[in-house]
């Protein structure tokens, strides 16, 4: 399970910090440009609207200037204003004749700053007083509307100035615009001429639907509750310089700015613009961010267990696999092919390398085991054998043979015919020997130059006998010729047989020696015989 510990959390870790990562990068995005480009953006819209509004309202200005100025031109208003007229008067403005100026107030000043005459067309009830109070030599307009605009004229630009006056009547303001009355030629003024438009409600919802922003007008008076709205302040700037104060409170964007050029009561046009686009924007936003996280999160997971499918778990697989391998090498196990197909072809090259050292490693140790010349066991393999037979002999208190086998004057063959000779004449007494044993069990092992050893399991004293006396008669029987060998001229072997059940006291090497020291005394009576290595015979050990 902890086998992959170690890369599955390193794994985990790199995962889990990438897609956090990723989360902060997002929400960093969002919070530091997405965000304030749409804040921007709402900002920048509300200051063309408010822009819209100014120009609207300006317009209204430039409408009653326009008006005022045709007037105050006129060669008839000029006379009538010098001397009143009451043909003028009827044609021009009595209320159904003035109606087409579109004004909701006409007055003349005469020369001596007299207001000679208001005529009012809408609402003169609440205007009258109020404008004819402001317009009263003694109020303090006086001298900043009528008087300069009394003066004589000595330019073209003093002939065609103008004063603006505004007012804030009951609960909206009125826009005054004052001209002096002149002719081309004369340069005493006959007087001055007003004319005046209300913005009140009716008007400003007017000029509302034409610039399609809703607006209030509100004296300066009445700013503080809206200057002081809690919220963040800001400046929107628009392209061609103007900039306007503005707050954003939690569900409006407030923006407000005092109407220039006009003399009196200072009046402020307030903006109060619903947020409900940009809230709507910052709530999608906000889900967009919570969705991406989401996302983030389940691709992050995704990875993992894709990882752990086709990686990590395999992996492990193949860890435990090669561990198993590797503590039971003559098991010659197969790795398991899992996981991406990357993995399941290094698996296989892996197996297919691993078959391949089993097969040297096989071959080896059969090299290893067996005498080259001859094909039987070597030395190596006897010990092995006769390590295995002597524990189960000991243990299930079993007979063993062992005989020790001695070709006869070989150095005296080898001698006489060659060593090539003397190797095929090996070769024949080995195959003899193996015909002269029966059981599957029995061992023939070639242990040195021309010496032999048979282990014979479970094969009593006189089994022994037997085996050696057939061994005698078969290498007898092979007829191979020694002219220099004994009183025959044929090749002939003695051997040592030592036979009986191994106590748990005895050891092999003490076998060994009695089987050698058999195989001597066979040697001394003569050769071509065997002996049997007596029980009492003292060991060497002994
Ligand atoms: P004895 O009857 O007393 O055993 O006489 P022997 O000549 O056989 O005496 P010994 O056992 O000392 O001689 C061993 C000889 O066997 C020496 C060597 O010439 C020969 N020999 C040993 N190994 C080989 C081998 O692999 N091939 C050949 N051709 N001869 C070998
Ligand atoms: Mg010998
Ligand atoms: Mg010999």
């Amino acid at each position: 399970m902890f086998a992959f510990h170690g890369i599955r959390s390193k794994i985990l870790v790199v995962i889990l910090s990438a897609a956090l990562a990723l989360m902060l990068l997002l929400a960093l995005l969002f919070v530091r440009f997405v965000g304030p480009s749409f804040l921007a953006l709402e900002q920048d819209s509300a200051g063309r609207d408010m822009q819209r509004v100014m120009a609207a309202i300006d317009q209204q200005r430039r409408l009653i200037a326009l008006m005022c100025g045709d007037w105050a031109s006129w060669t008839e208003m000029y006379a009538y204003a010098r001397q009143y007229d009451e043909a003028f008067y009827q044609n021009n403005l009595t209320a159904e004749n003035a109606s087409t100026t579109g004004m909701d107030m006409i007055a003349v000043v005469t020369a001596d700053g007299r207001l000679r005459e208001t005529h009012f067309y809408r609402n003169g009830e609440h205007y009258q007083p109020v404008i004819e109070s402001a317009l009263a030599p003694e109020s303090p307009y006086f001298p900043a509307i009528i008087q300069p605009l009394l003066r004589p004229v000595h330019s073209e630009a003093e002939r065609y100035q103008q004063r603006h006056l505004m007012l804030y009547v009951e609960d909206h303001p009125i826009l005054i615009v004052a001209r002096p009355i002149t002719l081309e030629h004369e340069r005493d003024p006959a007087g001055v001429l007003l004319m005046m438009r209300a913005l009140d409600r009716e008007r400003i919802d007017e000029l509302s639907r034409n610039a399609s922003v809703e607006f209030m007008l509100r004296p300066a008076g009445a700013m503080r509750p809206i200057v002081s709205i809690e919220g963040d302040r800001f400046l929107a700037t628009l392209a061609n310089g103007s900039a306007y104060d503005g707050v954003v409170a939690d569900k409006l964007l407030w923006l407000w700015r005092p109407i220039p050029e006009f003399y009196g009561d200072q009046v402020y046009t307030v903006l109060s613009l619903p947020r409900t686009l940009t809230l709507q924007a910052f709530s999608n936003l906000y889900w967009a961010i919570i969705l991406l996280c989401v996302f983030t999160l389940v691709l992050a997971f995704v990875l993992y267990r894709v990882l752990l499918r086709e990686l990590l778990n395999p992996l492990r697989v193949v860890t435990d696999g090669l561990r198993n391998i590797e503590q039971n090498p003559e098991l010659n196990l197969q790795l398991q092919e899992v996981g991406a197909s990357e993995l399941r072809r290094l698996i296989r090259s892996f197996n297919s390398m691993n078959e391949e050292l089993n097969d040297y490693r096989r071959e080896i140790e059969l090299l290893s085991l067996t005498d080259p010349l001859t094909g039987l066991p070597n030395r190596r393999q006897f010990e092995q054998v006769i390590a295995r037979e002597w524990l189960h002999a000991v243990r299930e208190k079993t007979a063993l043979t062992l005989m020790i086998v001695d070709v006869d004057w070989f150095k005296r063959y080898n001698d006489f015919y060659g060593h090539q000779a003397g190797d095929h004449c090996l070769i024949a007494i080995s195959e003899a020997l193996q015909k002269a044993v029966k059981r599957s069990t029995d061992l023939v092992a070639r242990i040195g130059g021309e010496e032999f050893i048979v282990v014979l399991p479970q094969t009593e004293i006189a089994g022994g006998k037997a085996a050696a006396q057939r061994a005698l008669d078969i290498v007898r029987d092979l007829h191979l010729v020694h002219e220099a060998g004994g009183a025959r001229k044929i090749v002939t072997i003695s051997v040592g047989v030592k036979s009986g059940v191994p106590s748990a006291t005895d050891t092999i090497d003490d076998w060994l020696t009695q089987a050698d020291q058999a195989l001597y005394r066979a040697k001394q009576q003569g050769r071509d015989r065997f002996d049997i290595a007596d029980e009492r015979e003292p060991s060497a050990k002994a």
